[in-house]
């Protein structure tokens, strides 16, 4: 076990005989490639890059491994820092829809390593943007289980028209 060197957590490192870079498994990044050039040059114990982990993380999510080199991962790092809230909460929905196959299906979520799912800096923030979610009515959570986790369970996922229509009325109308 060694240090992922984009977000700094324990990840798992292989290193690949035949090609000229590594393989990384984190938890928060997901599994990408980094070259051995850029490898060297990232510092263990240096800055994180949260909203490279988000894009690493994404595509990982997505089955399309990254490839990080000297020359591409700042420019991915400023692509990950360019979303705006709102696309973000639409990232962190449409993963959610990825991952259920029918409305009110529970999936866990794991504060400390999906964050990145977000396009959040840490866990503190990805905490906040669940609340907000839940308050919009995009999202239900049952609260934390033993390891202190959320436990988001995902009753209307993004469709708003789900909420009860039978019993609304038009606007204006009585
Ligand atoms: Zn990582």
């Amino acid at each position: 076990m060694s240090k992922c060197l984009v977000c700094k957590k324990t990840s798992e490192i292989e290193k690949l005989g035949s090609k000229d870079c590594k393989n990384i498994k984190c938890k928060c990044c997901g599994t990408l490639y980094i070259s051995n050039s850029l490898f060297e040059r990232l510092n263990v114990n240096g800055k994180k890059h949260p909203k490279l982990s988000a894009i690493l993380r994404e595509a990982s999510e997505n089955g399309d491994k990254q490839e990080l080199q000297i020359y591409n991962y700042m420019d991915l790092d400023k692509k990950g820092d360019s979303y705006k809230i709102n696309e973000r909460f639409n990232k962190f929905l449409k993963m959610l829809s990825n991952k259920t196959s029918k409305l009110g299906q529970k999936i866990k979520i794991d504060l400390n390593n999906d964050w990145p799912l977000a396009f959040c800096d840490d866990n503190e923030e990805f905490k906040e943007l669940l609340i907000e979610l839940k308050k919009q009515e995009l999202i239900n959570y049952s609260g934390e289980d033993q390891f202190g986790r959320f436990v988001p369970d995902t009753p209307y996922l993004g469709f708003r028209m789900a909420e009860n229509p039978a019993g609304r009325r038009e606007p204006g109308k009585k």
